[in-house]
């Protein structure tokens, strides 16, 4: 199945110039590990990032060289990978992708999975950095999650199923990106229960009366 949602430009170069939080971090290289064009396009960032890098030193970047290296990585196509960009067999069998599997410690039959709500399990990933939190959803297929608004940003990567979410379906490296001024109710696909990595910088916040006072208790 071919990757649809990828990782924005915004993130991409704050990636690529080494200020995105550890968490997000890793979101972006576990979709890098499993997208070939985001990869193209990491390259991009990281050549033309280098680029500005020594022109700074000679004159000041204009905006339209911004615009121009912005336009640049939106368009790079995902041709020109590499030989030595192909995945090892492990590596491409692995249903927890690098780097994530050696975060949470192995492959999904090694995973050790909590319990946060009925027909929703979890396993914290723990970050040096302490700037947002990620943490690994298993959701059983067809839970619906409970109708929620965001204090910040929230990246979610699909891993396994079927996320739906504002009128996309998601699969398998596909990204969702919310902000502030997103509200949604996502929900598992039929088929298969949904493992996804989620990333968030602030506390979600809830809609329903219950959901918000059995926040405390989760850490959402
Ligand atoms: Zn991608
Ligand atoms: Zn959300």
């Amino acid at each position: 199945m071919t990757i649809k949602f990828h990782v924005s430009n915004d993130i991409l170069v704050s990636y690529s110039a080494g200020t995105l939080d550890e968490a997000s971090s890793l979101l972006v290289a576990t979709h890098l590990t499993l997208c070939p064009h985001c990869r193209a396009r990491n390259r991009s960032a990281d050549s033309l990032g280098g680029y500005l890098l020594d022109s700074l030193e000679e004159a000041p970047v204009s905006s339209t060289m911004k615009d121009a290296i912005l336009s640049r990585v939106r368009s790079e196509p995902a041709v020109g990978v590499s030989k030595t960009d192909s995945l090892s067999r492990t590596a491409r069998d692995a249903i927890i992708p690098d780097p994530l599997r050696g975060y949470v410690g192995g492959d999904l039959d090694e995973l050790h999975w909590r319990r946060l709500a009925p027909r929703v399990q979890q396993i914290p990933v723990p970050t040096v950095d302490g700037r947002s939190k990620a943490r690994l959803l298993r959701f059983q297929s067809g839970l619906t999650v409970p109708s929620h608004g965001h204090n910040g940003r929230e990246l979610t990567l699909v891993l396994t199923g079927s996320l739906c979410d504002r009128d996309s379906i998601l699969y398998r490296g596909d990204i969702a990106e919310t902000d502030e001024r997103t509200e949604h109710q996502p929900f598992a696909g039929p088929d298969e229960d949904c493992i996804c990595l989620a990333v968030t910088d602030a506390p979600l916040r809830f809609k329903s009366k219950m959901a918000r006072l059995l926040q405390p208790f989760f850490g959402i």
